[in-house]
């Protein structure tokens, strides 16, 4: 892993896109090494412009505390802030546990509260935060992506993630302490009937996404990155479909309130 240590001179940026219910998005860090096969960063400007092949790099934003605690408290003159960190990065991926980054924005926000932040990962390690999480109450939902109960497909799609039941411990601990979350079946991966049992008992909220709603392009981008090979390579080829998310859907309602079940964007909005 190329490990870089870079000063952070601009941390907010405006929410666009998908991303449009946001005025501001988040990023601690550039570049990802959980390297998830389908992540659509991939055919992005900083991801295409680098010479390292995404997943083997990693940006490191010093003094981004005391940099957000400024931009947050300029941002907040001119109207409601609700940010959403991260949106090209994994605010809890390994480098975080010496880094500290992710921790610092949130110390940050609680001493410049934005006015909502949705905290976007894959990662057990964003447990550690819980005090600062409690800090925030209401302003803060820890959204965790969940797309599969099988860690065999989870595998085979994003190796270097972490294990998905850890996630759903991860998520069980994040509302037993009382903060607020959602599951994130994002995108959606083969999964099987029981998935739904297991959700339930870690989070109220889910949140379903796919490629073809989610990756900003109507799943052209995914398309380019050759993701549906690993579906017909593994017979899988039925879960790749814009009418997948339906199964999962149905699958979810005999657990889940309709409320409960949000679909693509807006489940990510503030
Ligand atoms: S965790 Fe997110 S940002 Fe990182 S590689 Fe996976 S999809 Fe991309």
């Amino acid at each position: 892993m190329n490990v870089q240590h870079k000063v952070s001179k601009k941390l907010l940026n405006p929410g666009s896109g998908f991303l449009n219910g946001y005025t501001h998005t988040l990023n601690p860090y550039a570049g990802c090494s959980f390297a998830c096969s389908y992540c659509y960063v991939r055919r992005m400007p900083v991801a295409l412009f680098r010479k390292d092949s995404w997943g083997t790099w990693v940006d490191v934003k010093t003094g981004a505390k005391e940099q957000l605690v400024k931009e947050l408290r300029r941002a907040k003159t001119k109207g409601p802030v609700t940010l959403f960190m991260s949106s090209s990065t994994d605010p809890y991926q390994p480098v975080e546990y010496k880094e500290q980054v992710t921790r610092g924005l949130l110390e940050a926000m609680v001493e410049v509260p934005p006015d909502f932040v949705l905290v976007q990962t894959r990662s057990p390690l964003v447990t550690r935060d819980t005090d600062l999480f409690l800090r925030l109450g209401e302003r803060v939902r820890v959204s965790m992506t969940v797309e599969t109960d099988l860690d065999h497909i989870r595998r085979l799609f994003t190796p270097s993630a972490p294990p998905i039941q850890a996630r759903l411990k991860a998520l069980s601990e994040l509302k037993t302490a009382g903060v607020r979350t959602q599951a994130a079946i994002a995108p959606v991966l083969p999964s099987s009937e029981d998935f739904p049992r297991l959700l339930k008992k870690a989070v109220d909220r889910v949140c379903i996404d796919d490629y073809f709603m989610g990756d900003g392009s109507k799943g052209r981008r995914t398309e380019q990155l050759g993701i549906s090979q690993h579906y017909s390579i593994n017979e899988l080829d039925g879960w790749y479909d814009p009418q997948a998310y339906l199964l999962v859907k149905d699958r979810l309602l005999q657990w889940f309130d309709e409320e409960q079940i949000k679909i693509s964007q807006e489940g990510f909005l503030p």
